[in-house]
């Protein structure tokens, strides 16, 4: 009985282990999107930041681009799938999870399920156009065979503030 608890609590630690670990790196991935949201922010670009993160290794960093580019689908979130798509020469991008600071609108969302990326981390919700609770569910539609584990609120005020303070300047 003894050895059957002390295996329990031995268990038990290593997933509370695991589970620090990882927020851990949720946060540490978060920083480096909120670099890119600044580094979007100083090119005149709404400051959305993304990672596109394949067993531990960023395999695609942006901020949003969409006005340097012409490009209405330069979203964050579509310019990292597509440069990592482009890395891993696969349109599918198995293992791999998506960090962005804000959460994904539903062109972005639809994209996660074209790609098939089976996690995702974002900061702050979107209630004006968030597609994975605040306007839309897209992520979690039970009619989709795909299934997005999903984290939010890491590191949310301060994904809110960079897109706060940007707005702030302009009016
Ligand atoms: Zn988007």
């Amino acid at each position: 009985m003894r050895l059957l608890s002390g295996l329990c609590v031995k268990v038990f630690l290593r997933e509370r282990a695991i589970l620090s670990f990882r927020m851990n790196n949720d946060i540490e991935f978060m920083q480096y999107a909120l670099e890119e949201a600044r580094a979007a922010a100083a090119a005149g670009e709404v400051p959305v930041g993304a990672l596109l993160v394949h067993d531990g290794t960023i395999l695609a960093r942006s901020g949003n681009r969409t006005i340097r580019d012409c490009d209405p689908t330069a979203h964050a979130e579509i310019v990292v799938m597509r440069k990592a798509a482009r890395t891993l020469m696969n349109y599918r991008l198995a293992d791999t999870t998506l960090y962005v600071t804000i959460e994904p609108c539903s062109m972005c969302a639809g994209a996660m399920i074209q790609a098939r990326i089976p996690r995702l981390v974002y900061g702050a919700d979107d209630p004006k156009g968030g597609a994975v609770h605040s306007y839309f569910e897209i992520l979690s539609h039970e009619g989709l065979n795909h299934q997005v584990e999903i984290t939010s609120g890491v590191l949310a005020d301060d994904c809110a503030a960079v897109i706060q303070s940007f707005f702030a300047d302009r009016r």
